[in-house]
């Protein structure tokens, strides 16, 4: 038999987005051998105070130790970050609206969460990525349809010819799919499983408002749909800018993405009540559909999916990439922390992963789905009901002490 000359890794990553540069470093730091798979990032755009990125993540207090601990923070624009330090969550946008207030001080938090642009993140990952001795290696976007074709699980090891070009497959003990919602590791390695379009769409963009938005973040879950609008750093004026997340249905997605950018402005300001004044564009609209996903499994024989590869969530909570990191902390412990006599691509050490994130996962799930069915699903004669059970919950501090909790902390384990 032919010896083969590809070297063998620990871990081979298909997927360079987020979840899958932060697991490469950490991994790395383990002391793995790894190489990563992904599309070649877009080159950066020069920042400016006048162009903001509309796709933007509030990223909890774990996964801010996170990024700490793999110093991926240290190399992010801190200037275009903005705290979180309280939430104000709105039952509907009518005259009796009843609002759930949180706040860092109470939760004994620093701050509920920061938010960061997409581009500012992945760019702090691509940086960090380079202080590495990770082998990188540019690949298209392969659709999941494409079949297992040339990913191969051996007993030993996997076998992936991610270059079409390549004499040779790459070989590693694991394959980590860390693709995102439309995986092709998870679909040809089958461990697809339950998916749910949500009839909704999300439309992001972000707006310069009058005042300042006081480092709140405000949520209306109205008969249209659930409106977020989150703190970007105030303008020199101390006028806060904002960023938009509205789940609509998908009709009222195209019709909403149709208007101007001044058009849509006056249609959120007037939304919101006019709580920002006027409402100025700081970038065009996206349109973005919206599912919920849970992989038949987490883990097989020398395979394990990360991030939206394994679960994808509705963004209400925005705690999807949460999550996401919340499984690159956890895998990089248990590989990291490995018996001697183990590769980290068996089976015993991969259950340990996959029972570590069940619960934060399905709790998630759960959680934002409930909430989906009983504010946008349920008829609109419980809607007083809504507002009566967001004022009991306001009045009982211990509950909203555990929701902050949760959401700050209970993504990872
Ligand atoms: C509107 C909206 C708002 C959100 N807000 C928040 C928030 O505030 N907080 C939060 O925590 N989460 C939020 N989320 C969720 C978050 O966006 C996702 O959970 C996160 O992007 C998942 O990251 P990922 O790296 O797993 O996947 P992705 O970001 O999808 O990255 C996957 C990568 O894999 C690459 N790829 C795909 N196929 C292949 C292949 N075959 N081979 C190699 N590479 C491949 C892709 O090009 C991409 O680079 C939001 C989601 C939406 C829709």
């Amino acid at each position: 038999m032919k010896a083969p000359s590809q070297r063998m890794l620990d871990v081979l990553i298909a997927g360079r987005g987020p979840v899958g540069l932060a697991l490469a470093i950490a991994l790395d730091r383990a002391g793995l051998s790894v190489a990563l798979v992904g599309p070649s990032p877009v080159a950066p755009k020069p920042q400016t105070s006048h162009d903001w990125d509309p796709r933007v993540y509030a990223l909890s207090s774990s996964t801010l130790a996170l990024l700490n601990e793999l110093h991926v923070w240290d190399l992010v624009d801190l200037d275009r970050v903005a705290p979180v330090y309280a939430m104000k969550v709105f039952s509907d946008a009518g005259a009796n609206a009843q609002s759930v207030d949180f706040n860092a001080y109470s939760a004994g938090l620093d701050a509920l969460a920061q938010i960061i642009e997409h581009r500012n993140l992945t760019q702090a990952l691509e940086r960090a990525l380079r202080f590495r001795d990770i082998r990188v290696i540019e690949s298209g976007v392969i659709e999941s349809g494409a079949g297992t074709g040339d990913m191969e699980v051996f007993p030993g090891h996997v076998e992936w010819r991610a270059e079409p070009t390549s004499p040779e497959p790459l070989r590693a003990r694991l394959l980590i799919g860390a693709d995102g919602a439309r995986s092709r590791v998870r679909v040809a390695l089958g461990l697809d499983g339950a998916q749910h379009e949500y009839d909704q769409h999300a439309v992001v963009a972000n707006f310069l408002g009058e005042h300042s938005h006081l480092d709140t973040a405000r949520q209306w879950f109205g008969d249209d749909g659930v409106l977020a609008l989150l703190p970007l750093p105030l303008d020199e004026q101390r006028r806060g800018r904002v960023s938009l997340v509205w789940s609509v249905s998908g009709e009222r997605a195209a019709e909403l993405m149709a208007l101007t950018a001044e058009g849509l402005a006056a249609i959120v300001s007037n939304a919101v009540h006019g709580q920002f004044g006027r409402l100025e564009p700081l970038s065009s609209a996206q349109c973005l559909p919206l599912m919920r996903l849970s992989a038949r499994a987490l883990v097989a024989s020398r395979v394990a999916l990360v991030g939206d590869a394994g679960h994808v969530i509705h963004p209400m909570a925005g705690q999807g990439m949460n999550l996401g990191f919340g499984d690159v902390a956890t895998l990089a412990r248990v590989l990291g922390q490995r018996e001697a006599e183990r590769d980290c691509g068996e089976i015993t050490l991969l259950r340990r992963y996959a029972r570590a994130r069940a619960e934060p996962v399905l709790a998630m799930t759960l959680a934002t789905d409930g909430l989906y069915r009983m504010f946008y699903k349920a008829p609109a004669q419980i809607a007083p009901l809504r507002n009566l059970a967001f004022r009991a919950l306001n009045q009982l501090a211990f509950a909203k002490r555990w929701m902050v909790s949760e959401a700050a902390g209970g993504t990872s384990s």
